[in-house]
């Protein structure tokens, strides 16, 4: 039987317990799983790619088979580079399928052998975004339902810097 490798894609500007149960289980599924830090995805990120991906290392060093990585390549490419067949994505809402749906077809299209798999959010995990924590981590707001520990403190950190 052949390795069975995906690609977790995505920004995680920081990584949130959301993204890591996806990851978590995506891990369980397929025999190598590659998340995979994207670059030029958001214009003005809180965190640098290679401090993402040292984030998420820390978070999944008990996970042998989960492999980080930031990456500028167009994921079709990257994907056939990696000998993936499969991206794994998240799905919190309907909303989030639209545009995931239209993704995964050009994916598709650009790299015929790669299929897009979505694992629905977790309930207590489906209103948890990056973007929602670096919002509520302005304010004084307990942050460990949303980010894994060892993320906390280089979060405040980096926030207290900004302001
Ligand atoms: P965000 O900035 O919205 O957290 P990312 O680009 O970092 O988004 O997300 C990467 C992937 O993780 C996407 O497929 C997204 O749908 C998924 N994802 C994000 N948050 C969650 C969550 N709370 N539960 C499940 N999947 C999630």
């Amino acid at each position: 039987m052949t390795m069975k490798t995906a690609i977790y894609p995505g920004s995680f500007d920081p990584i949130t317990l959301g993204h890591l149960n996806i990851i978590r289980r995506a891990a369980e599924i397929f025999d190598h799983l590659i998340v995979c830090v994207g670059y030029n995805s958001k214009k003005n990120p809180m965190f640098t790619a290679e401090e993402r991906v040292a984030l998420i290392r820390n978070v999944t060093q008990d996970l042998p088979n989960v492999e980080v990585e930031a990456s500028d390549e167009l994921l079709a490419h990257y994907a056939a580079r990696k000998g993936a067949c499969v991206v794994v994505k998240g799905l919190r809402a309907v909303s989030d399928f639209e545009s995931e749906f239209t993704m995964s077809m050009i994916n598709k299209k650009l790299n015929p052998n790669l299929d897009t798999m979505f694992l629905c959010a977790e309930e207590k995990y489906m209103y948890l975004s990056s973007s929602a924590v670096k919002e509520l981590g302005i304010y004084d707001v307990e942050l460990s339902d949303f980010l894994p520990s060892e993320v906390i403190e280089d979060f405040k950190a980096r926030l207290n810097a900004r302001r």
